[in-house]
């Protein structure tokens, strides 16, 4: 007999030789039914691989991110052997899977090939796939792989067989197509409901261009035909939402070559867009007893050596800038926190002056390769909403308190409901590799478990993330798509405290190392507006929409009247413009629905003499016709709630 540790704890003996799949249907038929493949001591094993000794057991299935991607790769063999059924003689390269889906790279020869082809490909593989067949496992000889791959003229699985040790290789067989795998498998291809061939690519075999390009088809399944459709229906929903589609669309911010890569401008209403944000956010840190800074984009070299961040980060940042004169070298800044430490540092702070709450919206600049460059989301210079709080320890856990509330009202405010946050510890195992004292760390830790937990946070614990300077905690939304972001980060510090030799006078007399918070409820304003544009769709809350009105006169005629409503309405600090445009109404009325504007005000002949407004909503339609005193009163309680 053996013993079989499974996931929550609970240990079972059973004969040598079983199977994950056997241990599967003891447990029960409906699970058995779902088991693509099975965790065997932290490695991917096929569920029918019989298990020889005590082993801790976790099976897969298409609910764990190794169950799918085991599904994948067996579905690029189906793919596989649906090509050489419909193109006999197609050879073979790779056939892995990806993050969503599968590629496999094959040769046609001299036959041509398009994504016209795609129907009837993926017709076959449903077909191959209803036969139910299983994916069989048989280790094989060197020579007799070699054997087999040189018969069938496949010069590409030769070229890999070439590198692989004798008793190391395994074939996998399932219906007519044999390939040469490692594996792991799905037991066989009756899970496989639903396809779709995505794309087809060029791609060099094993990536040097200096040998033949072969074909890369793309292609995701899945054990559901409606789980296709709702996958297929995201990729179009998030087209739709791309921010840098957006952006552009509403004249958000812009890229220019001439300005440099990864360098956004922001145009006058993302300008207004970000201020609000900005607005909104330091008027909740006022309450909390923030103080705001500024410190220049700037920094002498001498503060990075000091900081450390020269010697980690300096040869892969942006060069220095020398003076003319002295030769002395500044860098850009890369963060704000070695300022900030300056600041703390400006007078004799005691233990009666902490926290010490210091907020700035920093600019900093970070090298990234152009190839890593993406919309607003990794840029080369950016925005924090950055502030440091230089405190005691006993004070870590109420900071911690604090910023979550912050944060929670952050994300309340914009809607984004969904969000988990994710706890860095660090490793147990291995404790000398981090600075500061094992007490104030575990006085830290607890401390933040202790403020997720009485804040009520849904919150994961990961061991060993934590960053060599103090443990973290990261917050992760679900978009309006169940996309994940991480947003925010509240990161406690014991190392800047310690090189920037930071003090208070304790109520002992002594002095004391304070401890310095690093937090960012939006992470960057960059960042943060890039995934408010993909979560709300561009259809920003009424109280952050850069234009929260139009107003449309049906004709030259009213544009008096347009004038005095929209004068009212801006004494009472609400935003809009009117379209003078010599177009006709229902023209008007498109433009303003495409560009997002939350309220369209008609005005024509029976409004302009009795004093009203007709309003539309974006994507509510018509409310009738209301005082321009009605309109006020809505409008300013809906910014409001
Ligand atoms: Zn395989
Ligand atoms: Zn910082």
């Amino acid at each position: 007999m053996i013993s079989i540790t499974l996931p929550d704890g609970s240990v079972r003996q059973y004969d040598k030789g079983i199977t994950s799949m056997q241990i599967a249907q003891s447990i029960s038929e409906g699970l058995a039914r779902n088991v693509l493949a099975a965790e065997v001591n932290g490695e991917v094993w096929d569920a029918s691989r019989p298990i020889e000794e005590d082993s801790a057991v976790k099976l897969l299935t298409w609910n764990d991110a190794k169950g799918k991607s085991t599904y994948w790769h067996s579905s690029a063999h189906l793919l596989a052997e649906a090509l050489e059924a419909l193109y006999p003689g197609t050879k073979f390269g790779i056939g892995p899977a990806i993050e969503t889906g599968f590629y496999y790279d094959v040769d046609f020869g001299d036959e041509p090939f398009s994504s016209d082809d795609f129907k009837k490909i993926e017709d076959k593989v449903i077909e191959l796939a209803k036969t139910k067949s299983e994916y069989i496992r048989k280790p094989v000889s060197k020579a007799d792989a070699v054997a087999y791959f040189t018969g069938k003229g496949d010069e590409y699985k030769l070229d890999l067989i070439k590198d692989l040790p004798d008793g190391s290789i395994t074939f996998y067989t399932q219906g007519n197509f044999t390939d040469l795998c490692r594996g792991p498998h799905i037991p066989n291809t009756g899970s496989i409901k639903a396809v779709k061939l995505m794309s087809v690519a060029g791609a060099y075999w094993r990536g040097d261009e200096s040998r033949k390009q072969l074909t890369r088809i793309y292609g995701v399944t899945f054990p559901k035909a409606s789980e296709l459709t709702d996958y297929l229906h995201l990729i179009e929903e998030a087209k739709k939402r791309d921010h840098r589609k957006l952006g552009k669309e509403l004249e958000l911010f812009a890229f220019s070559e001439k300005v440099g890569m990864g360098l956004p401008l922001w145009l006058p209403k993302g300008t207004a867009l970000r201020e609000r944000l900005t607005n909104f956010l330091q008027k909740a840190q006022v309450k909390s007893g923030y103080e705001q800074v500024i410190t220049p984009h700037i920094g002498h070299k001498n503060l990075y050596v000091t900081s450390g961040h020269y010697e980690k980060y300096g040869a892969d940042s942006f060069q220095p800038i020398k003076t003319p004169q002295e030769g002395e070298e500044f860098f850009l800044k890369p963060m704000n926190c070695p300022h900030h430490c300056e600041i703390y540092k400006t007078k004799p702070r005691s233990y009666k002056d902490l926290p010490v709450r210091l907020a700035e919206f920093g600019t900093v600049y970070r090298y990234e390769q152009s190839g890593e460059l993406h919309g607003l989301t990794r840029v080369r210079g950016f925005t924090q909403d950055d502030a440091h709080l230089f405190c005691r320890p006993d004070q870590v856990k109420e900071e911690f308190k604090k910023v979550i509330d912050l944060v929670l009202y952050v994300f309340g405010a914009l809607g984004f409901d969904n969000y988990t946050a994710q706890v860095s510890l660090r490793d147990p195992n291995n404790k000398t590799k981090y600075i500061g004292t094992d007490e104030n760390w575990a006085l830290a830790e607890s401390a933040i478990i202790e403020a997720a937990a009485e804040k009520n946070l849904p919150t994961v614990v990961e061991y060993g993330e934590a960053a060599f300077y103090g443990p973290k905690l990261d917050f992760m939304v679900k978009d309006a798509l169940g996309r994940k972001w991480q947003l925010g980060t509240i990161q406690v510090d014991y190392n800047l405290p310690e090189r920037f030799e930071l003090e208070y006078t304790g109520s002992d007399n002594q002095k004391h190392r304070p401890v310095m918070i690093h937090r960012a409820p939006f992470g960057s304003l960059e960042r943060f507006v890039a995934v408010l544009i993909e979560h709300c769709a561009g259809n920003f809350p009424l109280w952050l929409s850069p234009e929260q009105f139009i107003i449309l006169p049906i004709s030259e005629k009213y544009e008096e009247y347009a004038k005095k409503l929209s004068d009212e309405l801006k004494d009472s600090d609400i935003c809009g413009l009117i379209d003078f445009r010599d177009e006709k109404i229902g023209r008007k009325i498109r433009d303003a629905e495409v560009k997002k504007i939350p309220y369209m005000l008609i005005v024509g002949e029976k409004e302009a003499t009795e004093g009203l407004v007709s309003v539309r909503k974006h994507g509510t339609g018509d409310l009738g016709s209301m005082s321009i005193q009605e309109f006020k009163e809505q409008i300013i309680k809906e910014i409001t709630v």
